[in-house]
């Protein structure tokens, strides 16, 4: 059984495919060109070609002496230069070896490194080589690792530490990323009140607003924080006309079918917005639309399901539409270390842990509770329409996959 069996529910692939093809017609065109230093968590505009060849030239992967293979049948080999690394050696004299460390210019004529561990030093000062040796043993040759002119990063491409310290062994040192995805927040509810204020009579503190800037910022996007609507016509539309110009408007609350959907109507009237019922738990419904232009997703409301659909929906939207190609977070097949009798007509997203490699749910596992989330290590999948013994195999989604 699928979402598909039932009718206005959609599978959670069909959602998914309908956001990224939304924001492949909406791409940030824009872009800067900036400095190693402010370029973690940016996305690459242009694919790096390198400058150079890695290594730039032969060197030795070792502490050790290099020779000319050719040279060496078995006797001993004088040493006639000393190269450390960040020098310019001479050409190797014919009959001789240099000493050399790891990282160093291999010199014009040698082939070969052994390691100082295999050889023996006699008191003439010449060196003995007691393994058999092979050419181009502990060499790194030029280019081993890039050739100048190759696409080492292609553009889409989200830079990380490990893209940074790869652009700077090519010395690069400024890169093209495209301009940050700017992202207005607001959450909606009458109920809503922030920390550092008391609660009033059923209030309740606003979650999502943290929650989602801090990972918002974490996504290299520029957040702009839109505070609390209340649930009110014309002050939902006095906040919505406030907004600078932005990308993307997040909201959270307020797409409940049935409900005075106060962000609802003012969105309708200004522009369009589609209520979508998903087959996945928690996160049932999910709104997308256009104000005066600016596409806007409506999130659920309960914190659980707000990390949810902004995790496995926004995010990916999100980063498509900066260039990325690979938005989908990564998952893995681990056995289940509990049991699932009986079979929904939603995907559940159940807030897990890893324990003793098997994944256990956090027992409460209510959409309002982000507590599970708090304890949990990931998202494990269960499938619409399926049941789980001790054992079997579903999907575990790490929530660093997702977070950053
Ligand atoms: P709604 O979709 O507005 O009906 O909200 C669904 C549930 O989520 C209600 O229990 C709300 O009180 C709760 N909720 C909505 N927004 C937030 C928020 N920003 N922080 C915490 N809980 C929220
Ligand atoms: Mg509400």
């Amino acid at each position: 059984m699928s979402g598909c069996d039932h009718p206005g529910l959609l599978p959670m692939e069909a959602v998914l495919e309908r956001l990224l093809a939304l924001a492949d017609a909406a791409p940030i065109e824009q872009v800067e060109q900036i400095v190693l230093a402010e370029a973690d968590g940016r996305v690459l505009a242009e694919p790096l070609i390198a400058a150079l060849d890695l290594p730039p030239w032969a060197n030795s992967a070792m502490d050790g002496y290099a020779l000319r293979l050719a040279d060496c049948s078995g006797q001993a080999l004088p040493i006639s230069q000393r190269i450390q690394a960040g020098t310019a050696p001479t050409p190797l004299e014919p009959g001789t070896c240099a000493r050399i460390f790891t990282g160093a210019p291999l010199p014009e004529g040698a082939d070969t490194v052994e390691m100082q561990e295999n050889v023996e030093l006699d008191e003439a000062g010449r060196v003995h080589f007691r393994e058999p040796l092979k050419v181009g043993q502990n060499v790194r040759a030029q280019g081993q690792e890039t050739r100048s002119g190759e696409c080492v990063l292609p553009a889409g491409t989200r830079l990380g530490p490990i893209e940074l310290g790869l652009a700077a062994s090519l010395g690069a040192a400024r890169l093209s990323v495209r301009r940050r995805l700017r992202v207005a927040v607001l959450s909606t509810g009458d109920e809503l009140v922030e920390p550092g204020q008391a609660l009033g009579p059923g209030q309740i503190y606003n979650s999502n607003r943290r929650l989602l800037i801090a990972w918002l910022q974490r996504l290299g996007c520029s957040v702009v924080d839109a505070g609390i609507l209340p649930d009110d016509l014309q002050r939902t539309r006095a906040a919505l006309g406030a907004l600078g110009e932005v990308d993307l408007i997040l909201s959270t609350g307020g797409v409940s079918v049935g409900e005075a959907d106060f962000l609802g109507i003012a969105l309708r009237e200004a522009g369009e917005l589609a209520l979508w019922k998903l087959a996945i738990k928690p996160g049932k419904p999910l709104t997308f639309g256009h104000y005066q232009g600016v596409p806007v997703i409506g999130l659920p409301g309960n914190p659980a399901s707000t990390l949810v659909t902004f995790g496995l929906l926004a995010r990916p939207y999100m980063l498509r539409r900066l260039g990325v190609q690979r938005v989908e977070p990564l998952g893995f097949a681990v056995p289940a270390g509990f049991t699932w009798a009986k079979p929904g007509m939603r995907r559940e997203y159940l807030r897990a842990r890893l324990e003793h490699g098997r994944v256990v749910p956090y027992a409460n596992q209510s959409s309002g509770v982000l507590r599970s989330a708090a304890w949990a290590e990931g998202l494990a999948e269960v499938m619409e329409g399926s049941t789980l013994a001790e054992g079997d195999m579903l999907r575990f989604i790490p929530l660093s996959e997702i977070l950053g």
